[in-house]
């Protein structure tokens, strides 16, 4: 798909997800400040209230970006997994790894693009109905294997989520950066792993003052394992194994700096190291460098075999209609154009 590149190692595709304006947006008066044109281009207009008239907006000037793709609010959560994750699940039953990121702000629709609701499950459920489905078919005895982990990252923190308890120390083995006991769960079919998934996401950290909402600081990973064995055309057995990392991220409003001595200033504050982190590999990997900053927090450590390299990689950058949300928004368009470079 890319010419530019004569090599075989992966380029990151970037896609971005528009969610519809709620009510409370609705309610406060605002304007729908994006345009997405052909499917690929976004137009992000800025307002600027003329006079004291709030509801007057002026508009100020236009922005234009452009994607692998850009999804309008009315687009289903089956087109956005069809056309974001369904080529990495492929790639998966045959043996390579493939990660898919929501990146965004608090609010922007990571979680809803993610997991999604009983009624409309997300990329996390629709992938792993594919990976059952696609295993079945091309196993040569019918036989397969899914083991799913779910855990978080809240403040340099690893917590399993599928059993939550004292925290979980990362250890390096044959495969890589491991966390120390995690729960590896099978699963037997996709109906039973919405509700799996969705008593994890309640164990996600949330903040004293907000107890029912998972903290914008914490990012959920789910490593979906699949293993099936195929007959080659020697008719030997093969055994496939493929893993797909999902990542719904931490809340990108807080962590708008990237280089090195900003992320030094801000460690103090405590913004999100980990966001920080991915961010600075993520640039690192675009400008082509050697070294590759992995180990400057947890959640990139974890990631280490889920990023660059030949691994096949998804960012989809949530965002909303509103022009309240519009600085936001912005970065999230600068972030998610400047890992589409890689
Ligand atoms: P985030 O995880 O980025 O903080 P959420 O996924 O929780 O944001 O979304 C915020 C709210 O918007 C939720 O109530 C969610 O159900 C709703 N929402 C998000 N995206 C969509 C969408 N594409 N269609 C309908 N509702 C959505
Ligand atoms: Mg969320």
């Amino acid at each position: 798909q890319d010419s530019n590149k004569v090599n075989n190692s992966s380029r990151i595709l970037v896609f971005v997800r528009l969610r519809p304006m709620a009510k409370k947006e609705k309610e406060a008066g605002s304007r729908c400040c994006i345009r997405i044109v052909n499917r690929k281009d976004i137009y992000l207009t800025e307002f600027a209230s003329s006079g004291n008239d709030y509801l007057r907006l002026k508009r100020l000037r236009g922005r234009h970006f452009t994607f692998d793709a850009a999804f309008p609010d009315s687009t289903t959560q089956q087109e956005v997994y069809s056309k974001t994750t369904a080529e990495l699940v492929e790639g998966v039953l045959q043996g390579r790894n493939g990660s898919v990121f929501c990146y965004g702000a608090t609010g922007a629709g990571k979680t809803y693009t993610m997991l999604g609701t009983v009624e409309n499950p997300g990329v996390m459920v629709l992938a792993i109905k594919d990976l059952f489905t696609m295993m079945r078919q091309r196993s040569y005895d019918g036989n397969h294997a899914v083991h799913l982990s779910y855990l978080e990252v809240y403040n340099e923190t690893v917590r399993d989520l599928l059993s939550p308890g004292r925290p979980l120390v990362l250890r390096e083995d044959k495969q890589g950066i491991v966390a120390a006991g995690l729960t590896q769960y099978r699963a037997y079919s996709t109906d039973e792993v919405m509700s799996l998934l969705q008593q994890g996401n309640q164990n996600r950290t949330t903040e004293p003052t907000r107890v029912n909402e998972t903290s914008s600081r914490s990012h959920a990973i789910l490593q979906v394992v699949a293993e099936y064995q195929v007959r080659d055309s020697a008719m030997s057995l093969v055994n496939r194994v493929g893993k797909l990392s999902l990542i719904d991220l931490a809340g990108s409003e807080r962590a708008l700096a990237t280089d090195q001595r900003t992320l030094r200033s801000i460690e103090g504050a405590n913004i999100n190291r980990s966001l920080l982190a991915l961010s600075s590999c993520i640039n690192a990997l675009v400008e082509g460098k050697k070294h590759i900053p992995y180990r400057n927090s947890k959640l990139t450590q974890l990631l280490k075999d889920s990023l660059g390299g030949t691994c096949n990689t998804v960012m989809i950058a949530n965002i909303s209609p509103s022009n309240l949300s519009f600085g936001e928004t912005q970065n999230t368009l600068h972030w998610a154009d400047r890992a589409k470079q890689i």
